[in-house]
């Protein structure tokens, strides 16, 4: 039997359309000085331009409001782009998503996002406590020694990508370590069903939420397991990807944030995500009545995710540059055994050399993410990015 999961805050992800809607427009009166019916009219900020603002006004484009000293935490994500973390004790929001999944207070929890410069660890950890769970932040600490610290320390849930959740539990048995978990937060990459499937079939119930590191949880998964809810304290949009006109339920458009937290809100903040809207009655057996999410569609233009961080093209290109002897290159993306895998084709000049290893590592400090460099031919007009995942 696996867990269940509680509504955290009945009051607010059980409201009514019109007590939602009046609650919104409260918020957005409140940080934004603006009514819902104008939201619309305002311009948005898009997060692949983020980085370009932030260094014409270091250190976060003038979107902070108040002092650096009130934050507790400075990030930086790759992009390059400058994360806060501001004073709110969960400043990302988890609380609710993580109380959906199933996570409870007393829960020892294995947080597997990093906690090195990026916010990813440290947005699940606050998430967590604010729940009165127990951290344990492994991080990206080496697999054997987090199936030891899991397995000793008895943690009964998890936190992380899905696929590294699959790896320990598959280490732990090889290890002849008995594992406790019965509950797990996927989040920072695709859930397969599949994968799903297989974790469940170890007493563990997986379910998923969507969050930026710049506007925290968007959208939670309830027991349902069929689209995320949208999360009540925060405004979302699916905008139309050519028109920029709201999407109609069901048809894909680009995720759009508008947040209200006291030291960083964000006024329409395009993730470059797509997404969809799931069409029909709101009201979810689960109790929650917010809109549903369709699962993340893929992404607006240049950027993928891959083992859970987010590369972009632009920026293997401006690697790749440094090395003449290149002619052209391709990323492959590609996916077995859950384990997603980045490789790079490289067509070099003619008569020219190049250290793979010394390619490699460049694009590793750069990218964060590890790649293989292999020689190979490119056709004429592929794409830069070559993902060949499929999410079955
Ligand atoms: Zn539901």
């Amino acid at each position: 039997m696996l867990r269940e999961g509680v509504l955290l805050n009945p009051e607010l992800e059980t409201q009514d359309a019109a007590t939602r809607r009046a609650f919104l427009e409260k918020r957005l009166r409140e940080t934004w000085s603006l009514g819902l019916d104008e939201l619309g009219g305002k311009p948005i900020t898009r997060k692949d331009n983020l980085s370009k603002l932030q260094e014409e006004n270091l250190p976060f484009a003038g979107l902070l409001k108040g002092p650096v000293a009130r934050l507790r935490r400075l990030f930086v994500s790759p992009g390059p782009t400058h994360v806060p973390q501001g004073s709110a004790i969960d400043y990302w929001r988890f609380g609710m998503a993580f109380s959906a999944a199933g996570m409870r207070p007393g829960d020892v929890v294995l947080n597997t996002l990093s906690y090195h410069l990026t916010p990813g660890g440290f947005m699940l950890d606050a998430g967590l406590r604010s729940l009165g769970c127990v951290v344990i932040p492994a991080g990206t600490a080496e697999t054997v020694a987090q199936v030891r610290a899991a397995s000793v320390l008895q943690a009964t849930g998890y936190a992380g990508t899905p696929s590294f959740l699959r790896t320990l539990v598959l280490r732990g048995r090889e290890m002849n370590l008995p594992l406790h978990f019965q509950v797990a937060f996927a989040t920072a990459e695709m859930l397969p069903e599949s994968l799903r499937t297989e974790l469940e079939s170890f007493g563990i119930r997986v379910l998923q939420g969507y969050a930026t590191a710049d506007l925290g949880v968007l959208a939670y998964e309830c027991s349902e397991k069929s689209g995320m809810h949208l999360h009540p304290e925060c405004i979302v949009e699916i905008l139309d990807l050519e028109t920029g006109a709201p999407a109609e339920p069901g048809q894909p458009g680009q995720v759009v944030g508008t947040t209200f937290d006291k030291d960083y809100p964000l006024l329409r903040f395009a993730t470059g995500d797509v997404s969809a809207l799931i069409p029909g009655e709101a009201r979810c057996p689960c109790g929650r009545t917010a809109p549903r999410l369709k699962g993340i569609l893929g992404r607006v233009g240049d950027a993928f995710k891959v083992k859970g961080m987010f590369v972009r093209g632009s920026q293997m290109e401006e690697v790749v540059k440094r090395f003449p002897a290149i002619a052209r290159f391709q990323a492959v993306v590609t996916r077995a055994e859950h384990q997603d895998h980045l490789e790079y084709l490289v067509e070099l000049a003619p008569g020219a050399q190049v250290d793979f290893a010394q390619v490699a590592e460049a694009l590793r400090e750069t990218i964060k993410v590890r790649g293989e460099v292999r020689a190979g031919v490119i056709a004429p007009g592929a794409p830069r990015v070559d993902d060949r995942r499929t999410w079955k």
